[in-house]
């Protein structure tokens, strides 16, 4: 079969640091294009540049698929678009900035039967699975998640981040969630919330969650925005069998005082080939559940004003 001929929609951060990388060490896809409304880095001259996905569409009609990396805000429109023209689509974390634009989405991808994945790329991190199967044989008691960084370190000048649809400390923590739905046994749900807002922006910069899964078990979550000093991506899931402990994201699983994976993380090598596979059988990967924990965080959520956020 010849390679998928992807292009990439929105060439930020994301983009450049891992597509690029990864698409570069995938068989069976090629980057084909680019649309982003700035220049092309010097690294990509001579690959088909547009400055909108309509002049891509328009402009380069052998793209087989788009891979969108742009904010949230523009994903839903640009989806539509590209699976009007008959592209596959694989879209960046979160696949929307609402809970109920996905749907349509999914009809129309399988109505022309082209695929759509959402990808989630922290359950492409090696811990995960292994913290899954562990969890299937050793019921979790107890949930601790701490999820903090520095957005100034991590996200600088991306405006985006706090406007209405960012997420604010969200957009990382929803990376937490995606992790969560995946290795917990059985499904949870939000009993209290606190989310502080600077009071110049429209997203939240922290957040506390309180869930309990269907068994009772307590799951605290405390997401931040501001950290400085080290900076913590951890799971830590107390059972019978063990303190399990994923940390750095997903990167590295301990069991009490034994490591069990130290890989350095490969998420986007195995979201392209996951993509690839997917196209080869014409097989959707859309799941939800993170983006929904989102949205129940800002309906029940109790809403507290910090101080202004000058990034
Ligand atoms: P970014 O650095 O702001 O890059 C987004 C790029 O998309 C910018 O060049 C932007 O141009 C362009 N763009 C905006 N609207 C567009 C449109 N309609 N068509 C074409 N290009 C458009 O953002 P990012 O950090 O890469 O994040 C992008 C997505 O990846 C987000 O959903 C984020 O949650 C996710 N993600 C980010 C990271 C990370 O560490 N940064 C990690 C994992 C996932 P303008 O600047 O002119 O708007």
């Amino acid at each position: 079969m010849s390679p998928i001929r992807l292009a990439i929609v929105g060439l930020g951060k994301i983009a450049r640091d891992q597509h690029l990388p990864a698409i570069a060490r995938t068989t069976g896809i090629v980057l084909a294009a680019v649309a982003d409304p700035h220049a092309p880095p010097a690294e990509l001259e001579g690959l088909a540049h547009f400055s909108t996905l309509d002049d891509l569409l328009a402009g380069a009609p052998e793209i087989d698929a788009v891979s969108l990396c742009t904010p949230p805000q523009v994903r839903r429109a640009t989806a539509a678009a590209a699976l009007a023209a008959g592209k596959h689509v694989l879209m960046e974390k979160p696949p929307g900035a609402t809970v109920s634009e996905i749907g349509p989405l999914l009809a129309a991808a399988q109505a022309s039967g082209r695929t759509l994945f959402a990808t989630w790329h922290s359950r492409f991190a090696p811990a995960v699975e292994p913290a899954r199967d562990f969890l299937t044989t050793h019921a979790p008691r107890a949930v601790t998640v701490t999820w903090k960084e520095d957005v100034r370190v991590w996200h600088p000048g991306q405006a985006w981040i706090f406007e209405p649809g960012g997420l604010g400390v969200f957009d990382p923590g929803i990376n937490a969630l995606s992790i969560l739905t995946r290795i917990l046994p059985h499904p949870f749900f939000l009993n209290h919330a606190t989310l502080a807002f600077p009071e110049n922006r429209d997203a939240p910069i922290a957040a506390t969650l309180d869930f309990s899964d269907v068994k009772g078990i307590p799951i605290r979550a405390e997401f931040d925005f501001l950290q400085t000093g080290p900076q913590t991506w951890d799971i830590a899931v107390e059972t019978g069998g063990g303190r399990l402990v994923l940390s750095s994201g997903g990167a590295r699983l301990m069991l009490d005082e034994r490591v069990l994976v130290d890989e350095k993380e490969a998420e986007y090598a195995a979201i392209y080939r996951n993509f690839v596979d997917l196209v080869g059988r014409g097989a959707p990967d859309v799941d939800l559940a993170p983006l929904v924990h989102v949205a129940d965080a800002f309906m029940l959520g109790r809403r507290t004003v910090a101080a202004p956020f000058e990034g």
